[in-house]
């Protein structure tokens, strides 16, 4: 009897194994952090390292791409390989191959750049973000070809993966369109998150998006004697307290108005869905390091941190902060907000939103200035989105036909990007758990789970020109 695709798949990975491991290992010696001057030829390295690898595995098309075109900028890596089959979709793989900084110093029980192989974990910083859920593309995507016995993908099939993500993707947005034309896809998959455990394989749908301001207000043109004027003028810090205070309603609901505006509701079918995930909110506080939840009424944890816009106080301060007293009206004060968008919320108009509502919370004799900074746009792909669907078909195959449920992803990234600037679904295939210790020290990635990765991926591209047909 010939094995079934599945198994087949599984072989090609098991035999493998080590060969992607050593690689593995040799890949995240290379020093990528982005963030560090002094590591710029490093992360220079890890690109053409990778171009390599890429070329190895298949792919005819292999470039190194510099994002603003000056030079300064970190490299990323495109590569292209397309299909046989005329018909088939076309596919675009996101990724990083830079790293957050690590020193042993830090706490790192061995060095950062060193990897070990302990108890069937990686331990090594990449493992998991995201050197090691890259590096799962290429095993995947020979067992796919090795187990449908094909010569090129059943999609067509691109990879753009970016050294510059842990420095904030500065350059990222400007690099997609610039490149927009050659990298246009039907569905595109971020392999830079993670599940919600090693027991609960899980796809994540979407991200939420970020807007964030800094509030200056001005009163007197100097801080003044609280005695000779105070009570008579207007107080920047009792402006910037009311000001903050107004934010959120009695519900905890934000009270900016029009910022609600739009916003893709949390369907019914979603919220049983999250329900029904171990979730115990003591650990969750516990690693929250919070004593005690609040947020918006109506809501539970899970729906408030993935589906639900924010308004966050990152910071207020005004007027003298030293020790004792001092009895002045201050000349200003200062308040940082950020705002999590969701689905249907555009940073433009929430920026204008904002605006309008601040200066009318301003009495007279109170100037005020508000910066932002550049917005992050939030993205979701609906639960019944085909593509999706595929996804969560394959990871079942690679997760011994176990039920995969679905998550969102509260914190922001350059995914959204590409959803914007290619019109593109963008789906969410990482096999990372909560304990692998992104940016901390002792990062580790856990074997089994990069194989099935590289197990997922290699069904997928068997699976999707069917579900996108
Ligand atoms: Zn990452």
């Amino acid at each position: 009897m010939s094995p079934t695709p599945d198994s087949a798949v599984r072989q090609y990975v098991q035999q493998h194994r080590d060969a992607f491991l050593g690689d593995l290992a040799d890949w995240l010696r290379i020093p990528s952090v982005s963030a560090q001057p002094e590591h710029a030829a490093d992360v220079r390295r890890s690109a053409d390292w990778l171009a390599e690898k890429l070329k190895e595995t298949g792919f005819p098309i292999v470039e190194v791409w510099t994002p603003d075109g000056s030079g300064a900028a970190a490299p990323a890596v495109f590569a292209s390989w397309p299909s046989d089959d005329p018909d088939a979709p076309t596919v675009l793989v996101y990724g990083h191959h830079d790293v957050q900084p690590a020193a042993r110093a830090d706490g790192w029980h061995t060095d950062p750049f060193e990897p070990r192989i302990d108890g069937g974990r990686m331990y090594g910083r990449g493992a998991a973000d995201d050197k090691g859920q890259v590096f799962f593309h290429t095993l995947g995507l020979r067992a796919h070809l090795a187990a449908t016995g094909r010569t090129a993908p059943a999609v067509n099939l691109k990879l753009l993966i970016e050294g510059e993500e842990e420095s904030g993707s500065p350059n990222f947005r400007a690099l997609v369109e610039a490149n927009a034309a050659r990298l246009t896809a039907d569905a595109v998959i971020v392999s830079d998150t993670g599940m919600w455990s090693e027991t609960t394989p899980t796809v994540c749908t979407g991200m939420r998006g970020v807007a964030d301001c800094e509030i200056t207000l001005y009163g007197p043109d100097q801080d003044i004697h609280s005695g000779s004027f105070g009570g008579a003028v207007p107080n920047p810090a009792a402006v910037a307290a009311r000001l903050v205070a107004a934010l959120h309603d009695a519900d905890e609901r934000v009270a900016i108005p029009g910022f609600y505006d739009g916003v893709t509701p949390l369907t019914d079918a979603e919220r049983e869905l999250f329900a029904e995930l171990p979730f115990d909110e003591a650990s969750w506080l516990r690693t929250a390091k919070s004593h005690g939840t609040l947020g918006e009424a109506g809501y539970s944890t899970l729906e408030r941190v993935w589906a639900r816009p924010t308004a966050e106080v990152n910071g207020i301060g005004g007027g003298y902060q030293g020790p004792g007293g001092k009895t002045i009206v201050p000349a200003s004060a200062r308040v940082k907000l950020s705002f999590r968008l969701v689905a249907g919320q555009d940073p433009e108009k929430i920026e204008l939103a904002v605006r309008d509502w601040a200066a009318a919370q301003l009495p007279r004799g109170i100037r005020h200035e508000i910066e932002f900074g550049a917005p992050t746009r939030p993205c979701l792909t609906p639960l019944d989105h085909p593509a999706l669907q595929s996804v969560a078909r394959s990871m079942s195959r690679a997760f011994d036909g176990q039920k995969i449920r679905f998550t969102r992803e509260g914190g922001s990234g350059p995914a959204a990007d590409l959803q914007d600037v290619l019109g593109a679904p963008v789906l969410f295939l990482g096999v990372s758990v909560p304990s692998d210790g992104w940016h901390a020290p002792n990062e580790k990635a856990e074997l089994d789970l990069l194989l099935k990765g590289a197990e997922s991926a290699a069904h997928l591209w068997a699976d999707l020109p069917n579900a996108l047909r």
